[in-house]
């Protein structure tokens, strides 16, 4: 549990985060950025839990009473930053949960090491706040920082930061991970991992989700009604994806997979490249029945609404206007 050899992909951080454990040359302030999902959690936990675990390997050792409690989730020195507030991590949450407790020598570890899970959150006061600790940390203080965006940070406190940036992982990865630990065929994997795009915990919340099939379902029975033109069951299905966001953005990776799919069909028909193998023959009617203009007009309004998706919240809008 928690461990870096349990992490799938980023082997340049991990690399660089040992030989800094190795070379005790160990930062003051780390930021892990990336995308929802992309696995920062997990890094800054394994390194967390490895900085404090008493043999001082670059792994932990998972039986040390370091190990042992920040497996159960109550290790004295390692601290979780968190908003109090509905407004987000503000200045009395930085001054209360670390400024003033980083003072208090560590209780039994070598670190006292602070995570901001939600540092999105952080307000631009309480990183002004924070600045403070980072300038000026005690020897054995640690702050890791989780963000989406290290942009929304001031220059200030990003300077402080050993700034990590998460990329996607190869697919191949994913899904070799997906067939030996979740025991899915090669079918099912090689679905989930494209679907991912590089993704880990992605393709985590595709498999889990018991809408899956429900929602894919819903997107197919769409493009028939694209097809056929029947305009009240397009607005149907809009209502019905946009209700949720997590409804609606797997939706929107699935219809982008599954245009995608009969354009490959299309061009080449090598079910080797093909996403949705599992859904071969409909993919083969709706290539038949739907023109290359047809389909690149829907997928050049999927790129406009994956993009603006973020400013705009209403879903069902944008579903119907992709429909329509
Ligand atoms: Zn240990």
């Amino acid at each position: 549990m928690n461990s870096f050899n349990e992490i799938v992909g980023h082997e340049e951080i991990i690399k660089h985060i040992k030989s800094s454990i190795k070379t005790d040359k160990v930062s003051h302030a780390y930021m892990f950025e990336g995308e929802e999902g992309i696995g920062k959690k997990c890094l800054a936990n394994a390194f967390a839990k490895t900085l404090q675990c008493e043999e001082g390997k670059d792994e932990p050792c998972n039986s040390c009473s370091s190990c042992k409690s920040f497996d159960s989730q109550n290790h004295p020195d390692i601290k979780y930053v968190v908003a109090t507030k509905k407004t987000g991590i503000g200045v009395d949450d930085i001054r209360e949960q670390l400024n003033m407790d980083i003072n208090i020598k560590p209780y039994r570890y070598r670190y006292k090491i602070y995570i901001i899970e939600e540092g999105d959150l952080v307000t631009p006061q309480a990183q002004n706040a924070l600045l403070k600790t980072i300038e000026e940390p005690p020897g054995y203080g640690i702050i890791i920082i989780i963000a989406h965006n290290s942009s929304r940070f001031l220059p200030t406190v990003l300077s402080r930061c050993a700034i990590l940036s998460l990329k996607p992982i190869e697919e191949e990865k994913i899904k070799s991970y997906l067939i030996e630990e979740e025991k899915l065929s090669q079918v099912k994997a090689h679905m989930y991992a494209s679907l991912s795009r590089g993704n880990i915990g992605k393709a985590k919340i595709f498999l889990s989700s018991i809408e899956f099939e429900e929602i894919r379902n819903d997107i197919i029975y769409a493009i028939d009604c694209i097809i056929e033109e029947n305009d009240l069951e397009i607005l149907e299905i809009a209502r019905k994806i946009g209700e949720f966001k997590e409804k609606s953005d797997m939706a929107l990776d699935l219809m982008v997979t599954w245009l995608r799919d009969i354009m490959v069909i299309k061009e080449i028909n090598d079910e080797k490249y093909i996403i949705h193998k599992d859904k071969y023959k409909t993919l083969l009617k709706h290539g038949q029945l739907l023109s290359y203009n047809r389909i690149s007009v829907l997928m050049s309004r999927l790129e406009d609404i994956q993009k603006n998706i973020k400013v705009n919240v209403n879903y069902q809008l944008s579903l119907e206007t992709l429909f329509f």
